[in-house]
């Protein structure tokens, strides 16, 4: 056991902040630094993440918006497992009492098991406080899903397992959230993503604890597992869970489970397994619609107020912009507004609508609806240096065929078109020569570093700049 500890020691003090706050003062520039990440501390290093803390909540939506990626990539070169970066607000006294009882926790289970509980109990402790079902905004969009929760968590029904779907940033986590810290009053919950689970599993058999695990899993009343599209691994780990999730509906535990797509299209994972996630309830969140949008910046926007004792000052005609142009999902709604927040306190006035637009550049641009299918034919024709007559052409030779392809790809990754819309487009072609061509696309990608890199140089051209230079 000693040797285990030790070893967790050294786990620990692999990341040496120092040198990545060096890192960082080259990359961003002093100014830069000594402005922001400077009053970066760090708190403590896990297997795939790192918890690092600033003293104010703007601090930490300031840095999340603008610098948090590029932090995550300089991490990462020291330490490629790290895939997120979690940012603690210490000002706040209650969040120090959380440590503790965080760290009484993991002292408790420590007598059960040394060598990995400590991520278990976090990960358990990590059922977030401020995503609960008060502050869930209700549209016609998630309504179902929030009212399927609520039974869930008051006990009122049968369904299980409830299985929640829906594309990212649309509050799939904030409600299975929800279900855990309403749930946990009264039972013992276990709430991980998939792809925690699957790291636990390889984990445990590396260190020969299997035993624990399955014990540690089947032992839960409540089960909740997130984004479960990432649970692909091999035989034996899907056999696991199989078991697992038996078990535990066996014995009648209330399993609740969150992922981008239905059970039927979830890939690379067993029939049976599928067949038994429809066996309960499926129930879709669907995309955002205006009135939720608008509600949600309403609500977001008067908290801001609040918490900045009303110096801050968002016009309407800049809330509505929002709700307008910020469709794709309700993160990055949220995080429009944070940016829009951090601007006033930067410059200490409110964006105008000109000032919104740049700086929620990358977010608007990307709502596919700007990009037509004639800026992407024109694009590409420039590019490769052919005529859109050629482009659209029924001739096949070889120069042709690629620059067509790619424009049918980008086609398929940036616009709404259907396949036989896009044929049509494209003189009338097939749907099946559309695949055709995606699929080549895409396999190309693959291995083709120069065709990639050109592709997605386009792309970026096509969401990022209205003039089409190349
Ligand atoms: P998903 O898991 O579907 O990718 P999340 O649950 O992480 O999405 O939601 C993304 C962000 O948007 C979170 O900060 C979440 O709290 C917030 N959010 C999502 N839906 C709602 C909602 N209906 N009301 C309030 N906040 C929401
Ligand atoms: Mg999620």
């Amino acid at each position: 056991m000693k040797n285990k500890n030790s070893l967790n020691k050294n786990e620990i003090q692999k990341i040496d902040w120092e040198k990545i706050q060096l890192e960082m003062k080259n990359k961003f520039g002093k100014d830069i630094f000594e402005s922001w990440l400077r009053k970066i501390d760090f708190s403590e290093e896990f297997n795939d993440y790192i918890l690092i803390s600033v003293s104010t909540r703007f601090l930490r939506d300031w840095i999340t918006s603008r610098y948090l990626d590029q932090i995550l990539q300089i991490v990462k070169s020291h330490k490629q497992e790290i895939n997120r970066i979690e940012i603690l607000i210490n000002e706040n006294k209650n969040i120090l009492n959380n440590n503790e009882n965080k760290m009484n926790l993991i002292k408790d289970s420590s007598k059960n098991n040394v060598s990995f509980i400590k991520d278990f109990v976090f990960q358990y402790n990590r059922i977030d406080p401020n995503k609960n079902f008060e502050n869930f905004v209700l549209g016609s969009s998630n309504k179902l899903a929030y009212e399927a929760s609520k039974k869930v968590a008051e006990n009122i029904t049968q369904y299980n397992p409830l299985y929640i779907y829906g594309g990212v940033g649309m509050g799939k986590t904030h409600l299975l959230n929800s279900i855990g810290l309403k749930l946990k009053e009264t039972s013992k919950v276990m709430f991980i993503s998939a792809e925690r689970f699957m790291y636990q599993f390889v984990k445990s058999i590396k260190s020969n604890e299997m035993v624990k695990f399955k014990e540690y899993f089947r032992n839960a009343d409540v089960f909740l597992i997130d984004d479960v599209q990432f649970m692909n691994g091999k035989e034996a780990m899907q056999e696991e869970f199989f078991h697992t999730f038996n078990a535990l509906m066996d014995k009648g535990s209330q399993v609740i489970i969150s992922a981008d797509r239905p059970p039927n299209k979830l890939s690379r994972i067993q029939e049976r397994i599928k067949s038994r996630f429809s066996g309960g309830l499926v129930i879709d969140i669907q995309q955002p619609d205006y009135d939720l949008r608008y509600k949600i910046i309403k609500i977001k926007t008067e908290e801001l107020k609040k918490y900045y004792s009303n110096q801050l000052n968002i016009s309407e005609e800049i809330q509505k912009f929002i709700s307008v142009e910020v469709k794709n999902s309700i993160r990055e709604l949220v995080g429009a507004l944070n940016r829009i927040v951090s601007f006033s306190r930067i410059y200490n006035k409110t964006p105008n609508l000109s000032e919104t637009k740049v700086v929620l550049k990358d977010l608007l641009n990307l709502s596919e609806s700007k990009v037509t299918i004639d800026s992407i034919q024109s694009l590409v024709c420039k590019f490769f240096k052919i005529s859109k007559n050629e482009m659209l052409s029924s001739r096949r030779s070889r120069y042709l065929v690629r620059p067509r392809q790619t424009a049918i790809y980008l086609t398929k990754l940036l616009t709404t078109k259907s396949l036989p819309e896009i044929g049509r487009e494209f003189s009338n072609r097939d749907h099946t020569t559309v695949i055709h061509s995606i699929k080549t696309i895409e396999n190309l990608k693959k291995n083709d570093h120069e065709l990639s890199t050109n592709i997605d140089s386009l792309k970026n051209q096509l969401l990022y700049n209205n003039s089409n230079e190349v």
